[in-house]
C-alpha cells in the first residue's frame, strides 16, 4: 500500500448571489474530512466515492438524490453513474424516481448486471430487487405543483438550480474512481437525460485518471465531455490541467457553462469551471486540504 490517497469533492457548478453558502461549506469540510480518514483507514476509492456521493446525495443541500428538483410534470427524475478506474467496469441510471440513493442504484448496475445502463422504471425495478432503499414517505423528494414553466423557475428556491454532486478518488494502492449524481437541471422535461449518468461524458475513471463533471448536460455531450478531457491526453500530450481547460472552452463555445473535478493515480487534481463558482472540496493524504464556494 502506498502511501498516498486524495479525493475530491463537488457539489455542483454555478452559484446564485444571493443565497448563503455557508451550511453547504460546513458541510463540504465536514464530509471530505470523513472521506479521508475512510481512505486513511484502507478504504477503497470505489467505496469511497460511492459513500461521498451517497451521503451528499442524503444530505438534501445538492440538486441530487434527497435534494432533487423537479421536472415541468412535478416528477423528481435522478441520473448518477459510477466507474472503478482498476477494472474498467462502470453502471449508471437515468430518469429513475422514488430511490433514496441514485449513485448506490448505479453501484448495483456496475456490481450485479451485466449492462451499464439503465433508465426509468427498469432501473427503479432492478434497484429495488437488489436491495436500495426507496425514498422513505418522511424524507420525500422536493415536489412542486404539476406544469411549472419558466417564467415561475424565478420564484423557486434558488438553490435547486445548481447542485449536482460528484465525487473522484485515488486510494492507498493507486487505485482511481469516480461518481456522480444529479436530479437534473431545474425546470426540465420529464425523460430528458443529461450527462451525468453517461459514462465517458459525465462521469470517468481509468487507470490514470478519474472525472466528475457538472454543468449544462446538452453542451458536455455535445463537446465530448470526460473522454474529450481523456483523448487529449492520450493524443494530444496536453496535461490535465489544459485538456480540462480546452474542454471547457467548447462547452462555452457551445453556448454552456460548467466545471469538473479530476485527479490522477498521484492524487494531483484540478477543478477547473467556467460557471459562477463551483461548489468544491479536496484533502490529500499529505494534510492539505481546500473547500471553496466561488
Ligand atoms: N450536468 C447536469 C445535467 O445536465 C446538471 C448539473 O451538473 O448541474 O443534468
Amino acid at each position: 500500500m502506498t502511501a498516498n490517497f486524495a479525493i475530491a469533492l463537488h457539489g455542483g457548478a454555478g452559484v446564485h448571489p444571493e443565497r448563503d453558502y455557508g451550511e453547504v461549506e460546513a458541510h463540504l469540510g465536514e464530509l471530505i474530512a470523513e472521506c479521508a480518514a475512510r481512505l486513511g483507514a484502507g478504504q477503497s476509492a470505489l467505496d469511497a466515492v460511492e459513500q461521498a456521493v451517497a451521503e451528499l446525495e442524503s444530505s438534501g443541500l445538492y440538486v441530487a438524490g434527497r435534494g432533487s428538483a423537479p421536472s415541468t410534470s412535478g416528477e423528481v427524475e435522478c441520473d448518477a453513474a459510477i466507474m472503478d478506474g482498476a477494472t474498467g467496469k462502470a453502471g449508471g441510471v437515468c430518469a429513475l424516481q422514488g430511490l433514496a440513493n441514485p449513485i448506490s442504484a448505479a453501484r448495483k448496475v456496475l456490481d450485479q448486471s451485466p449492462f451499464l445502463l439503465l433508465a426509468g422504471d427498469g432501473a427503479r425495478r432492478f434497484a429495488l430487487e437488489h436491495g436500495c432503499a426507496p425514498v422513505a414517505e418522511e424524507d420525500g423528494y422536493y415536489r412542486l405543483p404539476v406544469g411549472i414553466d419558466e417564467s415561475e423557475l424565478s420564484r423557486l428556491d434558488p438553490g435547486l438550480m445548481h447542485g449536482t454532486v460528484g465525487a473522484v478518488a485515488v486510494d492507498g494502492n493507486g487505485r482511481l474512481a469516480s461518481a456522480t449524481s444529479t436530479g437534473g437541471l431545474l425546470g426540465k422535461q420529464a425523460g430528458r437525460v443529461g450527462d451525468t449518468p453517461i459514462t465517458g461524458i459525465g462521469n470517468w475513471a481509468d487507470e490514470d485518471v478519474a472525472i466528475s463533471c457538472t454543468g449544462i448536460g446538452e453542451t458536455f455531450i455535445r463537446a465530448g465531455g470526460a473522454r474529450d478531457i481523456v483523448a487529449r491526453m492520450a493524443y494530444g500530450e496536453d496535461t490535465l490541467e489544459i485538456a480540462s481547460s480546452k474542454m471547457l472552452d467548447t462547452v462555452a463555445a457551445l453556448g454552456g457553462d460548467g466545471g469538473l473535478i479530476a485527479m490522477d493515480c498521484r492524487g494531483r487534481c484540478v477543478m477547473p469551471f467556467n460557471s459562477p463558482g463551483m461548489k468544491r472540496a479536496f484533502a490529500h493524504s499529505s494534510g492539505s486540504k481546500l473547500v471553496r464556494i466561488r
